[in-house]
């Protein structure tokens, strides 16, 4: 625990976790963290959850990397199970040798079988300058668009769609807007556990009046601040969404004004949902008529009403579609463009909105320039003064499909770079996943432990904790905010702006980023050009002063714009478009082999694939196993005790964990967090995608749930 030496000195910088970027100061005495103060930040004004204030000393933990390792001949690819000797797969190597043996084979790799051969993962736990080097590096380096990070497994559908629709990928108003809110509805998302402290703005919005709906097939317990409680059918949304929409047409509802100057295809929607009205979709979603017509309402006739949404909506088939809906159901009532009415897809890590703004995508340079528009190609050409692919590359799902390509086909992807993510556990289909980055040919793995990933990795290289450098990240709010290093991080382990120049250079590129923590202000002022749409008023120096200044932030006067889309959407036409969408159900539901629906999500004590926060030890000490909630009807059909160890099985693999008794789970389904290694939840998961964002079906599969004792 965090009791220890005195307090020395204090540091200001941000939380590492979750995208709400609560700022925060950390105590430092005897080189560790010793405590976490909140800091009046614009998101949080001193406000911490138990991550922020308790969470941060995994960094102290043994088992962060010291050395630079490489993979001894012959030792097998797999993960091994909890305690296994390093010692016994990897040798520890000096930083000259790792990064040769790390880029030769890359190089070797590019040579013969040309750039598509490659591909790298890069994080959005890591800084905005980390995202734009690396994907620079693969870019330019590896010679293709094969790059991508965790956003194609959170939110890439919610991009996918608010880009087609509106123009942008990001929220319209921040969390905190909720205070000139008057109805709020919060969708597929459980902040009180995956962004705590927005959850509390939201409460205290509740408290002065607002009315707050929630709509999840999981009861959470913010339903005991709600208005309305709508558990819908798992795989129901779209037929939801539709309803409202139906409701607020047929009952004259509509903004006409806004519709008329300010949206396109508005007659296709109203045609569309002429079929869903609540009283048809009633028996689909289980919500019953009389309530969606009251909730569509009570939304549409408010003076100002916010939505935020979560994984619920984004992880399906129909994922895009969801988020079509919500685009529709906004921009018809005019509920958007205005202080406390807008849209807020909840961003999930503290980065993740951050590293796609810096092209950590395949599809889109910086600033979401596409790769396939001519003019921003030639534009990126002549900034980083090379000839650029022209195609967008492959995403994360697809990346690993591909490096299981016959040896014939001319995108298989034989050699990765991975630098903090963990795909052996974030990715769904485990057993597939695995056995993809297993056959690679050569996996370059930066992280500051030995994750599942790593094990897989023919070289590893031990990287920097975020509290060890500097740096900006850009919360769920559009918030850049700067991050400062407290302590150097441990034995030779290095920052990981100056590993990816390292790598740079052995992949043969000439980069010089001049200045102190392997010049991160550089990195920064190279990016700000980058990204002079968005973030050009922004520059290191008042980021310095001012620690948060929200984009878009054109020039040194500007002060930033918390809420967008007063005027116009950033679209060719100014309109925002509308997009009809149809019921597509989930791919695989339950039968009688598999009855059960699994849901996957997150807990409010440990944060995605656990390798932090599960060696956080007060975190840990709060919710040390594994565990499946289930109700006491659904426990009872299924002949299985609270606390019983069971088997939780799909038609991709099996878990053995202990039940929870959750009365807010839903009958037919069982929820599991994806953060235990020894219970991994993805081990189940169905790797389908969302044709349009390309994101897995998380929320949805078919399980069987069996007693073992
Ligand atoms: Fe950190 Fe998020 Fe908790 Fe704030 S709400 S302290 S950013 S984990």
């Amino acid at each position: 625990l965090l009791a220890a030496p005195p307090v020395e000195r204090t540091v200001d910088s941000v939380c590492p976790f979750c995208g709400v970027g609560c700022q925060i100061t950390y105590q430092v005495g005897g080189e560790r963290i010793v405590g976490v103060q909140g800091r009046n930040g614009p998101a949080n004004q001193a406000r911490l959850c138990v991550k922020g204030r308790f969470g941060l000393d995994y960094i102290h933990h043994p088992d962060r990397l010291m050395l630079p390792l490489i993979r001894k001949p012959g030792a097998p690819k797999q993960v091994p199970p909890a305690g296994a000797d390093w010692r016994a797969v990897f040798r520890e190597a000096t930083w000259d040798e790792a990064l040769a043996l790390a880029t030769g084979p890359l190089r070797a790799l590019r040579a013969a079988h040309g750039p598509k051969a490659l591909a790298g993962f890069g994080s959005a736990k890591g800084s905005n300058e980390e995202a734009y080097l690396f994907q620079k590096l693969v870019r330019t380096g590896f010679g293709s668009n094969n790059v991508d990070h965790c956003t194609r497994l959170c939110h890439a559908s919610s991009v996918a769609a608010l880009l087609e629709g509106l123009g942008s990928g990001a929220v319209s108003n921040p969390v905190r807007d909720v205070e000139h809110a008057e109805f709020i509805l919060v969708i597929g998302a459980n902040p009180t556990a995956n962004h705590p402290v927005a959850a509390t703005w939201m409460k205290n919005a509740v408290q002065r009046g607002a009315r707050l709906v929630l709509a999840d097939p999981r009861a959470t317990d913010m339903r005991q601040h709600a208005w309305r409680t709508l558990q819908f059918k798992p795989d129901a949304d779209v037929a939801l969404l539709n309803a409202l929409l139906h409701t607020v047409i047929e009952e004259g509802l509509t903004d006409a004004a806004f519709i008329r100057d300010r949206t396109l295809q508005y007659e296709a929607l109203r045609q569309h949902v002429q079929a869903y009205s609540p009283e048809a979709m009633a028996p689909l979603c289980g919500i019953a008529a009389s309530t969606l017509r009251e909730v569509a309402r009570a939304y549409a006739t408010s003076p100002a009403a916010m939505i935020f949404w979560g994984m619920g909506v984004s992880q399906h088939v129909h994922g895009t579609d969801n988020v079509r809906c919500l685009i529709a159901l906004a921009t018809i009532t005019g509920q958007i463009g205005k202080p406390g009415s807008g849209l807020h897809p909840l961003r999930g890590q503290n980065n993740v909105q951050g590293a796609s703004d810096a092209g950590l995508i395949p599809m889109m340079f910086p600033d979401y320039q596409r790769v396939d528009n001519p003019q921003a190609r030639a534009w990126f050409e002549q900034f980083w003064g090379t000839a650029l692919d022209e195609r967008p590359g492959y995403t994360v799902v697809e990346i690993l499909n591909l490096a299981l390509a016959d040896d014939a086909h001319p995108h298989k992807v034989r050699g990765m770079y991975i630098m903090g993510e963990n795909p052996a556990m974030s990715d769904p289909d485990l057993h597939h996943t695995r056995h993809a980055l297993a056959h690679l040919e050569h996996l370059v793995v930066q992280d500051i432990f030995l994750t599942e990933t790593a094990w897989l990795a023919d070289v590893v290289l031990p990287a920097s904790a975020w509290p060890e450098k500097t740096g900006t990240a850009s919360n769920t709010d559009r918030t850049v905010q700067m991050g400062r290093r407290a302590l150097a991080p441990p034995g030779q382990a290095r920052p990981d702006l100056w590993i990816i120049q390292q790598m740079a250079a052995g992949m043969g590129l000439r980069w010089h980023y001049p200045g102190a923590e392997a010049g991160v202000a550089a990195v920064y002022e190279e990016m700000r050009q980058a990204m002079h749409r968005s973030i050009g008023g922004i520059t290191w120096q008042r980021l310095e002063r001012d620690s948060s200044v929200t984009y878009p932030c054109l020039s040194a006067d500007d002060p930033g714009q918390p809420v967008v889309f007063t005027e116009r959407f950033p679209t060719p036409t100014g309109r925002a478009t509308l997009v009809p969408a149809g019921i597509v159900w989930a791919n695989e539901r339950p039968d009688a082999d598999y009855p059960l629906v699994l849901i996957t999500g997150r807990q409010l004590e440990h944060w995605h694939t656990g390798s932090m926060t599960r060696r956080a030890a007060v975190l840990d000490a709060l919710e040390p196993i594994a565990t499946a909630c289930m109700n006491a009807r659904e426990m009872a059909r299924c002949g299985v005790q609270p606390g019983a160890l069971v088997q939780v099985r799909s038609r991709r693999g099996a878990v053995q964990l202990h039940l929870r008794l959750d009365e807010g789970t839903p009958d037919g389904a069982v929820f599991m967090p994806f953060a235990y290694a020894e219970a991994a939840a993805n081990l189940l998961t169905n790797a389908v995608l969302d044709p349009f964002g390309k994101i897995p079906e998380f929320k949805y599969c078919a399980v069987a749930v069996q007693a073992l004792q």
